[in-house]
């Protein structure tokens, strides 16, 4: 019989260069396996230099331990590995890299250049390597440590190349993963220049507020509050004030138990410590370092997975809401409104609002409108003492507190008092119905009817009275007071979010969602005020919960502080 053998063994450069497609996506990926070699190797300073992106070159310097002459001639040999040699040490494995597969790849797919020296030796080494085939050796002069330049990223791989993104956005992946490593690793010191222009300089520092100006920069770092919260867990980090928040989540970091993870209980009740702080699609900027018993993770999840999975979800849930709600109740939330100048000329006093010369625009108002209400009595200690000045246009309220000028917007005040009274008569059981004169009946699609009818009682604490009325049609016989008529779309909009909500809330909170949510959208305040009422209105948000912010996030009142005044003023340098 003739020999029709077709299994063969695949040659290693082969294996290597499938494994890559594994391990190694794109230039970060190189960054973050090298960066993790020097962490294990025990550096205290990583310098990165790129190029393109890293896409052209990409060079990591570590001051770590350094590898001998023959380590080096193996390292990147597949399945090269100092971190473990016994099965027994799979289970006790503390460094980040153990399978012995990244510099393989890296080596299978580009040109890998490696220098390095240990302490002990009194030369270090220098090996290059192709398509993972030695091109160069040779002993060469250089510090303790390791530098690892690799060349031409995916050049043997045309279709990987093909699929990178432009210099951009391949550069943004690695600050982002630069600046999460600068998180967690507070006492090493990282360094970034891309086409030789320095990028990120973190140096080491016990201060995490530190890492993050160098990150985020001074202005975002000062609206950062700190996280210090011990309880059954640990929580610790900055969160930002919600009036600082980004339209995507990439400024959150999250770590259990050092590791870099993402896990949804804990967004979740992140989000929901903000509830109502919070623009819609609008997200806070995050770095969370929690501690949670080892037990309560679930040791399923593969060791260089990015989603854990938890045990005890609820109580997790709960103590993170906590942590973050302390957090934003004890601080001033206050925001500062700083006076940005235009290029125009400065015309007579009082004409802002016609030149648009300042952000704030003042319209004049004829002096006796000006009533003092109240003289020199505080009010609170929260958002005051505070005295009222007078009233802008019928909209905005100016008031004086001991850290400058008040202007409190009155209708989102007027929003955030109707919002807490109405969550607090829902939490009661008392939210009041108003009965239609006629019931209405509306009609629905299937599946809306279905979701209606398996809703009945979430609908009736809101205050609607709602039955089946067959054939997809449902009876309306009451809506909540708030409401005042009836209103078709805002039905709907609380029917979808239902849906939504169902879908992925802690089971606890799902009706309180749906509320907040029915309430938020259905409040529209507008009443004019007497001055009297403007007091009045005062006393009423400061007993708010959150006096800060309308219930749609946007801020109640900005705080002109008196040093912003001097300097506009000229009165400072
Ligand atoms: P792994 O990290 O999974 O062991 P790698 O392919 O990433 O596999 O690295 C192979 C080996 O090379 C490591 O186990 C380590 O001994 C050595 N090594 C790699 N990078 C460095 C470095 N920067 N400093 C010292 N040794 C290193
Ligand atoms: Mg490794």
């Amino acid at each position: 019989m003739q020999n029709s053998q077709k299994i063969h063994l695949l040659e290693n450069s082969l294996i290597n260069k499938i494994a890559a497609g594994e391990v190694i996506e794109n230039p970060a990926s190189v960054v973050k396996e090298l960066i993790e070699n020097s962490l294990d190797a025990g550096s205290t300073e990583i310098n990165i230099e790129l190029k393109e992106g890293g896409k052209s070159y990409i060079k990591i310097t570590d001051n770590g331990q350094g590898m001998t002459e023959q380590d080096a001639k193996l390292c990147f040999e597949r399945h090269a590995t100092s971190k473990i040699s016994r099965p027994e040490d799979l289970f006790n494995i503390s460094s980040l890299g153990f399978r012995g597969e990244a510099l393989a790849s890296i080596a299978a797919i580009s040109n890998l250049k490696i220098t390095t020296k240990t302490e002990d030796s009194l030369e270090g080494f220098l090996i290059e390597i192709e398509s993972g085939k030695i091109l160069k050796q040779a002993k060469i002069g250089c510090k303790t440590g390791t530098k690892i330049e690799v060349s031409n990223l995916f050049f043997n791989t045309p279709v990987r190349k093909k699929y990178l993104k432009d210099i951009n956005t391949e550069l943004n992946k690695i600050l982002d993963l630069i600046t999460r490593f600068s998180f967690r690793h507070q006492n090493i010191s990282f360094n970034l220049t891309h086409n030789e222009k320095p990028l990120f300089n973190s140096p080491k520092t016990d201060n995490l507020l530190e890492k993050i100006i160098t990150a985020y920069g001074k202005e975002t770092s000062k609206q950062m509050l700190k996280i210090d919260y011990k309880n059954r867990i640990e929580v610790n980090g900055f969160i930002s004030k919600p009036g600082l928040t980004r339209s995507d989540k990439k400024q959150q970091t999250i770590f259990i138990n050092d590791r870099n993870i993402t896990n949804d209980v804990i967004t979740k009740a992140t989000y929901e410590a903000y509830r109502t702080l919070l623009f819609h699609n609008r997200h806070p900027l995050l770095i969370l370092k929690i501690k949670l018993d080892p037990e309560d993770i679930d040791v399923n999840v593969h060791p260089t997975k990015k989603t854990v999975k938890l045990k005890k979800e609820q109580e997790i849930y709960n103590e993170v809401v906590s942590a973050i709600s302390q957090t934003l109740n004890k601080n001033n939330l206050i925001p500062e409104a700083n006076i940005q100048e235009s290029n125009a000329k400065p015309t007579q006093k009082y004409s802002f609002s016609q030149d648009k010369q300042t952000l704030l625009t003042v319209k004049e108002t004829p002096k006796n409108e000006y009533n003092e209400i109240q003289k020199d009595e505080p009010i609170s200690n929260s958002i005051g003492p505070i005295k009222i000045l007078g009233q802008i246009n019928k909209t905005f309220i100016l008031a004086e507190n001991n850290k400058g000028m008040l202007i409190i917007d009155q209708h989102a005040a007027q929003e955030r008092i109707l919002y807490e009274e109405f969550m607090q008569k829902y939490e009661n059981k008392g939210i009041k119905k108003q009965k239609l004169l006629k019931p209405l009946i509306l009609e629905l699609s299937a599946a809306e009817t279905d979701l209606v009818n398996k809703n009945l009682e979430t609908f009736a604490s809101l205050g609607f009275e709602l039955e089946d009325y067959g054939s997809n049609s449902i009876l309306i016989r009451s809506v909540p007071y708030i409401f005042e008529r009836f209103n078709k779309n805002l039905f709907l909009d609380i029917l979808s979010e239902i849906n939504d909500i169902k879908k992925q809330a802690v089971e606890k909170t799902k009706e309180e969602r749906i509320i907040r949510f029915a309430c938020r959208k259905a409040i529209k305040a507008g009443l004019e005020l007497t001055n009297l009422q403007i007091q009045e209105l005062i006393e009423d948000l400061e007993k708010t919960e959150t006096p800060y912010t309308c219930p749609h996030g946007r801020p109640t009142m900005l705080n002109i502080t008196l040093a912003e005044l001097e300097r506009k003023f000229k009165r400072t340098g």
